[in-house]
C-alpha cells in the first residue's frame, strides 16, 4: 500500500449549524477541482449527523476530535469508538496536543484511544509533538518517539504538530518539519502518511507539502476558511 497525500481540517470547538453548513457547502463546492490529495474534516460530536448526511457521497471524508477508550458503561460525557463507527466516521484524531495539556490524557490513554478506534475500523490519527521547551532543551525526537511508541502503531496516520507552532502563527520550517517527519518515517510501516499540523496557511502550505516525508496537513484554524482549506488542499496536490 503506498503513502496517500491527506489533508484534514480539525474545527476544534468551532461551528453552529449555520457556520457548519455553509463551510460544507463552499467545501463541496470547491472540492469538485481539486483532486489528488485525500480530504478530510474532524468536526465537534453534535455535528457529526449534519456533516455526515451532507457528505455522503462526496469525496470529503470526515472525522471526530476525541474518542473514549472504553468500549461502553458508566463515563459519562463520553463517546465511544463503536458510536463513532455507526455513524461512518472514518478518522479519529488521538493525542492532540490540546488533549494531553488541557485533559491530562497520557501515553497510555492516548494509545488505548488510538486502539479502540482501529478496531472499531476507523483511521486514528495520532497526534505527536514538542514543547518549546522541549526543543530548546534538544529533546524533540525523544519527547516523539516516546509518544509514538507508547502506541501499538498501525493502520493509523501520524500528525507530527509542534506544540509551540499550534494556534500561534509560528509555523516550523520545512526544513525543521522534513527532520522530524524523516525520524518518524524509519519507525512507523512504510505506508504510513505523515502529516505536519502547526499553522499551515495557503501561504506556507505548497512549501511544506514538497518536503519529501510530508504528506499533508492537519489543519486547524485555516481549515475554518473554506478558501484557505481549499487553496491548502490544492497545494497538497501533486
Ligand atoms: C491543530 O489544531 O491541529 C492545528 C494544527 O492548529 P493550527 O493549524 O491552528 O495551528
Amino acid at each position: 500500500m503506498a503513502r496517500v497525500r491527506l489533508v484534514a481540517g480539525n474545527w476544534k470547538m468551532h461551528g453552529s449549524r449555520a457556520s457548519v453548513e455553509a463551510l460544507l457547502d463552499s467545501l463541496l463546492q470547491g472540492s469538485a477541482q481539486s483532486s489528488g490529495a485525500r480530504c478530510a474534516v474532524c468536526v465537534p460530536f453534535p455535528y457529526l449527523a449534519q456533516v455526515a448526511e451532507r457528505l455522503r457521497g462526496s469525496a470529503i471524508a470526515w472525522g471526530a476530535q476525541n474518542v473514549s477508550e472504553h468500549a461502553q458503561g458508566a463515563y459519562t460525557g463520553e463517546v465511544s469508538a463503536a458510536m463513532l463507527a455507526e455513524f461512518g466516521c472514518r478518522y479519529v484524531i488521538a493525542g492532540h496536543s490540546e488533549r494531553r495539556q488541557l485533559y491530562g490524557e497520557s501515553d497510555a490513554q492516548v494509545a488505548a484511544k488510538f486502539a479502540a478506534a482501529r478496531i472499531a475500523g476507523m483511521t486514528p490519527i495520532l497526534c505527536v509533538g514538542e514543547t518549546l521547551a522541549q526543543r530548546d532543551a534538544g529533546k524533540t525526537e525523544q519527547v516523539v518517539a516516546r509518544q509514538l511508541a507508547a502506541v501499538d502503531f498501525k493502520d493509523g496516520v501520524l500528525a507530527y504538530e509542534p506544540v509551540w507552532a499550534i494556534g500561534t502563527g509560528r509555523n516550523a520550517t520545512p526544513e525543521q518539519a522534513q527532520a522530524v517527519h524523516a525520524f518518524l518515517r524509519r519507525r512507523v510501516p512504510q505506508a504510513t502518511s505523515i502529516l505536519y499540523g502547526g499553522s499551515v496557511k495557503p501561504q506556507n502550505a505548497a512549501a511544506m507539502f514538497a518536503m519529501p516525508d510530508v504528506d499533508g496537513g492537519l489543519i486547524g484554524g485555516a481549515s475554518l476558511v473554506a478558501t484557505d482549506f481549499l487553496d491548502i488542499l490544492k497545494a497538497a496536490t501533486t
